[in-house]
């Protein structure tokens, strides 16, 4: 039997199994071989009859010596015991609803495996683990044993049987990754590797087998990142930009900022300033956390396409966000003469006549956009799929390309997820910011809360401003406990609040509306926002000191940190109020964390990083083996990729290699 045949090959496996294998997508004998197990039971341990002890987890061997199958009175239960001999003695198992053990036990050696029980004055297994021993060994029990992730119609019993059948049959496991790499960072070979993640004989034998294929996969999207990296150099520039002629007039601009930048900003500033005179594209993400101030470096880049009469593209996720940057670049450009246009589908009427354009989603669909577009700009990239990404850029010629994310990401999981991108980190705040106080509020003082707002910023009329956020838009059937931002907008307006002047912010509001109520808040024509997550990023409004998050432990700790952000904005004092009953460390924790790499970091602990980064729908890649904290195997990955493509620029001497990265990850870049 051979890795590539296909399931249908393995004894006992039929259409109907092979429909169910492909919904865990496994189609092949490797496919099989690779399903990784949820965890492992020790029953490794085999005692005499004897010598077994009440608690104990433990395996024996004997004989079936009696079995009874009975209904049970008054009930559609039927009990199954057997009693069970060796040498040293016997034991009395019970089961339930499994009278076919009659027939498969009557008269034959079992193994057993479970967890010792007392009953009476008896020792007992209750429905333990059992399999009929055909040679010594068994497959369930006496061993330590692999579960499976729980899947309908596919039992762990089941893939174990069928995983030692294709053990015992395939004879060649060509390794795909070279020897002198196996060697060199002390990986187990294929064929060990898969032994030990199925049937290891200690616990440690399968950790050794899960890096061993954590290795496999990062080594991988390394490769495609590196390619892609690689790709991308060679690739024409759409416009060649001079850097070094306008180095006098990018520090009058810095010079004439209402603020000096912080060193972080500055070397972000230098960073992207070399990679823009470069030949080849920039591109490059810039990553700081919410307020951190990314839009500024921004502009300096802006500028230079501008001097060099090209233009730039500024896309931002959300139509408020587009609207916002679009008056902050103008706030920051006007000065230089430098034109600002704005894009959205509600602005399609936008001046032609524009350097910097900033836009939606809008963007990606115009098809007049300038040929002499040198640089495009994307705010929270995560939000922008890689592919939507690729397309404007291959639209465009390939200019330089700098995208920018407030979401914290720790360095492996940068490295992981946007291997090809050059990285800048702002993790400095600017001077002078206050930390925002961070209370987590109980049911039982939210009241206490509304009238503690109420009060603040009557006595502070117009100079300070609240946020109130909830999880959803309307009550719904399934989630009736959750204060929806509506009906709550129309109790608080009435309540505690009547004496303010309180606005609704949801994603169900036409563009024009949000836009209206976006502005009259920034006009502090609104005293207290009530908003659901629309606001999330980037929003600024500088007059904001309260920030009320209701049902906070439905939100992310990284997005908790994001909506946090968005007060705090100046020098006066701050709060956040984390309103929820749930006591939870994790919510606990933003009291004393304000470092959004920290949080995202606990969460990720807490929570596991697909929850955090969307990595299980990501669509780049799965990961079934490696996880974002195997920083010491990424680094090992990532050298063994840049080792091979070094060496074997194409690939051409490992096909292995380079099959699965054209046809699993779908990457059509090698040639041929
Ligand atoms: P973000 O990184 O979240 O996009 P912004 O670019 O919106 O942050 O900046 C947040 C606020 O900080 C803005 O009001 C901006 O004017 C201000 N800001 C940016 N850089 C500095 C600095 N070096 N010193 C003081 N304020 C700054
Ligand atoms: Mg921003």
């Amino acid at each position: 039997m051979n890795l590539s045949d296909s399931v249908t090959e393995i004894p006992g496996i039929g259409n109907a199994y092979a429909k169910k294998l492909e919904r865990l997508n496994i189609k092949t004998v490797q496919d099989l071989l690779l399903h990784p197990p949820s965890r492992y039971i020790d029953y490794s341990i085999v005692s005499p009859i004897a010598n077994i002890q009440e608690g104990e987890t433990v395996t024996i061997r004997g004989r079936v010596k009696t079995i009874t199958s009975n209904f049970l009175r008054g009930r559609r239960l039927t009990i199954q015991r057997a009693v069970i001999e060796d040498e040293s003695g016997e034991v009395q198992l019970t089961f339930f609803n499994q009278p076919f053990l009659v027939n498969m036990f009557i008269g034959n050696m079992v193994g057993i495996s479970g967890t010792v029980k007392r009953f009476g004055n008896k020792l007992t297994f209750d429905q333990p683990e059992y399999e009929v021993l055909r040679s010594v060994n068994g497959i369930h029990t006496g061993r330590i044993v692999a579960i499976y992730p729980q899947t309908e119609g596919i039992s762990s019993k089941w893939l174990r049987v069928k995983i030692a059948l294709v053990l015992d049959r395939v004879e060649n496991y060509d390794d795909p990754i070279p020897q002198e790499l196996i060697e060199k960072n002390s990986l187990l070979s294929l064929k060990e590797a898969i032994l030990n993640l199925h049937q290891p004989q200690k616990m440690d034998d399968s950790q050794k087998a899960r890096v061993r294929f954590a290795f496999d996969e990062l080594l991988y999207i390394q490769l495609m990142s590196l390619i892609r990296k690689r790709n991308w150099q060679a690739k024409k520039l759409a416009q060649k930009l001079n850097v070094s002629a306008f180095s006098k007039d990018i520090l009058t601009f810095i010079s004439r900022l209402p603020f000096t930048l912080t060193h972080d900003q500055k070397r972000a500033v230098d960073e992207i300033l070399s990679d823009l005179a470069k030949e080849t594209a920039m591109n490059r993400l810039l990553s700081g956390d919410v307020g951190s101030g990314k839009t500024v470096v921004s502009a300096i880049a802006i500028y230079i396409s501008y001097l060099n009469s090209t233009k730039a593209l500024f896309m931002a996720p959300t139509e408020i966000l587009a609207y916002q940057h679009f008056n902050t670049l103008n706030n920051l450009l006007a000065p230089f003469k430098i034109k600002v246009g704005l894009k959205t589908s509600s602005y399609k009427n936008y001046k032609d006549d524009f350097d910097v354009l900033v836009g939606t989603h809008a963007l990606l669909h115009d098809n007049n956009l300038p040929e002499t577009t040198s640089l495009i700009i994307i705010d929270e990239q995560h939000r922008f799929g890689v592919e939507q990404r690729s397309k404007l850029s291959l639209k465009l010629g390939n200019p330089h390309l700098l995208t920018m994310t407030a979401t914290p990401i720790p360095r492996t999981i940068a490295l992981t997820l946007y291997g090809e991108l050059d990285v800048s980190t702002i993790s400095q705040m600017p001077k002078g910011r206050k930390k925002i106080k961070t209370f987590v509020v109980p049911k039982n003082k939210q009241a206490k809360g509304y009238e503690w707002i109420a009060n603040r910023i009557l006595s502070k009329r117009t100079s300070e401003q609240a946020f109130i956020i909830y999880p959803l838009i309307e009550e719904s059937e399934k989630l009736t406990e959750l204060k929806a931002a509506t009906s709550e907008y129309l109790k608080l307006k009435k309540g505690y609040f009547e004496k303010l002047k309180v606005g609704l912010l949801h994603g169900k509001m036409k563009s024009a509306e949000k836009e209206k109520v976006m502005r009259d808040f920034k006009d502090k024509k609104i005293d207290i926002l009530i908003s659901t997550t629309v606001i999330e990023v980037g929003m600024d409004i500088p007059n904001a000191t309260i920030m009320v998050i209701e049902h906070a432990e439905r939100f992310g700790l990284a997005q908790l940190h994001q909506l946090r952000g968005r007060v705090g904005r100046n020098d006066k004092e701050s709060w956040c109020f984390l309103f929820s009953d749930m006591k939870s460390e994790r919510l606990k924790a933003m009291e004393t964390n304000y470092s959004g790499i920290a949080l995202s970091e606990i969460d990720f602990k807490l929570r596991g990083s697909g929850e955090i980064f969307g990595t299980k729908q990501h669509g780049r890649f799965e990961l079934l083996f490696a996880r974002f904290t195997d920083s010491e195997i990424l680094r090992k990955a990532r050298n063994a990729a840049q080792h091979l493509l070094n060496t074997d620029k194409h690939l051409a001497k490992h096909k292995d290699i380079r099959r699965r990265l054209s046809g699993q990850l779908n990457l059509k870049v090698l040639p041929n």
